[in-house]
C-alpha cells in the first residue's frame, strides 16, 4: 500500500502518517523531515537548502526527487509507504508515479486534509504559544508556505483526480476522527 498524504502545512499530515506507520507498519517518508535531518548534520545538501525551507519555499524537484529515490531503495519500503510532503509539484508526481512503476508499484490512494486557511494560522500561534514551534512555523513564512502550496501543490489534486484515486477526509475534525476516516479510506483501497 503506497499513500500519499496531502494537505496544506500544519493540515496533520505528519501526525497521522505517524499513526498510520504505526499501525500498518508503512514507513512515514516525510521529505521534510529528511531535509531537516541534513540541515541538522550540517552536509552539503544541508546547507543548501537551510535558507529555502527558512523562507518557506520549495526545495528543486531535482534534489527531493532524487531524496525519494534513494529512500525507496530501503528494505522497509517493500510493503509500501506513506509518502508526507511529497509530491508537492505535478514535476515530482510524475516523476514518484515512474519510480514506482519501475518497482512494479503505484500510489493506491490519496488522503487529502482540507483545512481551512485561518485555523492553519490559529494552530501556529498556538505551537509558539506552547513552544512546539519549528525554524519555519511562524505566521509570516506560513503564509509563504500556504501561498507555495495553493500555486504549487494544489493542482495535484487534479492531477491524482483524474487518475480516481483522491479520498477528501475533513483535516478540523479531532485527529481519532481524522484517524478513522483515513483507516476506512486505506481499508478500500486494499490495504
Ligand atoms: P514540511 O515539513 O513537509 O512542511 O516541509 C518543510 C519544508 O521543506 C518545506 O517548506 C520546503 O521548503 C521543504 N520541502 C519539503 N518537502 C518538499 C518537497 N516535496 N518539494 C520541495 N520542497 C520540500
Amino acid at each position: 500500500m503506497n499513500l500519499v498524504l496531502f494537505g496544506p502545512p500544519g493540515a496533520g499530515k505528519g501526525t497521522q502518517a505517524k499513526i498510520l506507520q504505526e499501525k500498518r507498519g508503512l514507513p512515514q517518508l516525510s521529505t521534510g523531515d529528511m531535509l531537516r535531518a541534513a540541515i541538522a548534520s550540517g552536509s552539503e545538501l544541508g546547507r543548501k537548502v537551510e535558507s529555502i525551507l527558512a523562507k518557506g519555499d520549495l526545495v528543486s524537484d531535482e534534489v527531493v526527487i532524487s531524496i525519494i529515490q534513494e529512500r525507496l531503495k530501503k528494505p522497509d519500503c517493500a510493503k509500501g509507504a506513506v509518502f508526507d510532503g511529497f509530491p508537492r509539484t505535478i514535476p515530482q508526481a510524475e516523476a514518484l508515479d515512474k519510480l514506482l512503476a519501475g518497482l512494479s508499484r503505484k500510489i493506491d490512494v490519496v488522503i487529502e486534509l482540507k483545512v481551512n486557511d485561518e485555523i492553519l494560522l490559529d494552530r501556529v500561534k498556538q505551537r509558539i504559544a506552547q513552544g512546539l514551534s519549528r525554524a519555519d512555523d511562524n505566521p509570516e513564512t506560513l503564509k509563504n508556505r500556504l501561498a507555495v502550496y495553493h500555486r504549487n501543490t494544489a493542482p495535484l489534486i487534479a492531477f491524482y483526480g483524474k487518475q480516481g484515486k483522491v479520498v477528501t477526509v475533513d483535516g478540523m475534525a479531532p485527529i481519532p476522527e481524522v484517524t478513522k476516516q483515513i483507516t476506512a479510506a486505506v481499508e478500500k483501497a486494499g490495504g
